[in-house]
């Protein structure tokens, strides 16, 4: 029920992870986080509280890295357990995703995508998506964020998400609809999360996406905002933050 990114030149681990308990409160049952190091795409991700992720992740993987995303689960299709917690990978292990929502359409894309050899490892509709994204990059050769758009086109039901691809591993993909989803614009680097409170310690300047708005971030440079359906390019309104200082 929350989702957290960052893209930029510092750790990203312990930014994720102190904003996935930030977003706490919004109530969850699982928890996980993917990390880049600039070879490998590690993920750790557990049924339970944040707090059993850190101590399951920080003995499970290396958290070196400066592009990462978390997120906390509130299971609408497959058990609250480990394997269908957040993120999930595609089937080639080069995507990965978070999603807060439901894709409702999710047994026929399902069904589509198992007959074009397909598999998966949980119950969710998240795992889905990741794999449809996948499927048009390879059938239309397009870049990531032209394919998240093709992909989402496609589905009905509500969502925010984050796609990170390890082959383009300077930029990470968000959309929303119907999901809260709000991007932080600090120094040379950028936020992701479902309200401000994970990133409002390192910038008071927001990006909230308007539902059916999607953004390609790109490490160093901008980020670029589309309607998902119609293609057309929206002028980024960055929002100065109040800073709360009681939080
Ligand atoms: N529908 C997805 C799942 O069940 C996402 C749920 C959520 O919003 O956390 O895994």
């Amino acid at each position: 029920c929350g989702i957290v990114g960052y893209i930029g030149h510092r750790d990203a681990y312990p930014i994720v992870l102190k904003g996935l308990q930030r977003l706490e409160y919004r109530g969850y049952d699982s928890a996980g986080i993917a990390l880049y190091d600039g070879t490998e795409l590690k993920m750790s991700k557990t049924k339970g509280k944040v707090a059993d992720l850190k101590e399951r992740l920080e003995s499970e993987i290396s958290t070196n890295g400066t592009v990462g995303i978390g997120h906390t689960r509130w299971a609408t299709h497959g058990e609250p357990n480990d394997v269908n917690s957040h993120p999930h990978y595609s089937n080639s292990g080069d995507l990965v995703i978070i999603h807060n929502g439901i894709i409702e359409n999710y047994d026929a894309l399902k069904k589509e995508l198992k007959k074009r050899g397909y598999t998966f490892q949980s119950d969710t509709d998240t795992e889905v998506l990741v794999n449809l994204i996948e499927d048009v990059i390879v059938k239309e050769g397009v870049k990531l964020g032209k394919a998240v758009q093709i992909a989402l086109n496609q589905t009905i039901g509500a969502y925010a998400i984050a796609v990170f691809d390890k082959k383009k591993p300077d930029e990470i993909v968000v959309a929303r609809l119907g999901s809260p989803l709000a991007i932080g614009v600090g120094e040379d680097e950028f936020f992701v999360a479902s309200d401000a409170s994970p990133f409002i310690e390192f910038t008071n300047n927001a990006i909230y996406l308007e539902d059916g708005e999607m953004a390609v971030i790109r490490r160093h440079k901008e980020v670029k905002i589309r309607k998902i359906h119609d293609d057309s390019l929206v002028d980024p309104y960055i929002q100065e933050l109040q800073l709360n200082l009681e939080q």
